[in-house]
């Protein structure tokens, strides 16, 4: 209770109009992580988060990915979308590709106010709207972390919080292709939302995803879907 307080609280320092929209907030159910477990499908998801060294692109895998028309999710954070401005264009181009958000300075979110949280949340979803005229509703937070004042602006903004229930680990320099693709093949099942790299910092991640997409998958029955689609679960025809 006292925790519900506190966060009503913290959200007074939100403005009069944005807290009339203001609903009763349950975290668990407003934190998205898998699709309907009936669904023959993942969602292939890949955060664009700010680097500070590197071309802060994986272009093997966006190669691999576009050649073969896989349907796949990017949240791209505010500070890397004003580095790779012909790369949002091309993200954006492409329909079977879907984008959402993931801060705009990759923020730790538990670590900063209500008004604070909102201005990192919103940095890229604004961008998006002004300067490529689309609206992106989904979002994940930055490290993955976040808190029930979290939970409840982004429901005020009227996002969709998207996390994940299989964590690829692709960034991690020690593991090898091998080791992840078996950690995530034996997780995958229907409705699995997994969480990847585009950014470069997955030295593995273009490997791992062609053995995915060619082998593992097509034997579990399961199709790459974006998230929205997993969510809706519209498994596309076979082209
Ligand atoms: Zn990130």
């Amino acid at each position: 209770m006292r925790r519900h307080v506190l966060l009503c609280l913290l959200l007074g320092v939100l403005s009069a109009t944005t807290l009339g929209a203001l609903v009763p907030v349950d975290g668990a159910a407003q934190v998205i992580k898998s699709g309907p477990p009936t669904c023959p499908g993942v969602a292939l998801t890949f955060d664009l988060c700010p680097v500070r060294k590197g071309s802060g692109y994986d272009q093997p895998l966006m190669d691999y990915l576009i050649k073969h028309r896989i349907p796949a999710t990017f949240f791209m954070s505010g500070k890397w979308m004003t580095k790779h401005e012909p790369e949002v264009d091309h993200l954006l181009r492409l329909g079977f590709f879907e984008v959402g958000t993931h801060g705009e300075v990759h923020a730790h979110l538990p670590m900063h106010d209500a008004d604070e949280q909102r201005t990192e949340i919103l940095g890229p979803v604004k961008l998006l709207q002004e300067h490529y005229a689309r609206k992106a509703t989904l979002f994940r937070p930055p490290y993955g972390e976040y808190n029930d004042l979290t939970v409840a602006v982004v429901n005020m903004l009227g996002l969709r919080f998207i996390q994940w229930n299989i964590e690829s680990g692709d960034p991690d320099p020690t593991l090898s292709s091998e080791q992840i693709l078996s950690g995530v093949a034996t997780r995958a099942k229907p409705g699995s939302i997994i969480v990847f790299h585009a950014n470069g910092k997955g030295k593995q991640t273009r490997q791992v995803i062609e053995q995915l997409i060619s082998d593992i998958l097509p034997r579990k029955g399961l199709q790459p879907m974006t998230v929205s689609e997993l969510l809706n679960c519209k498994p596309r025809a076979h082209d």
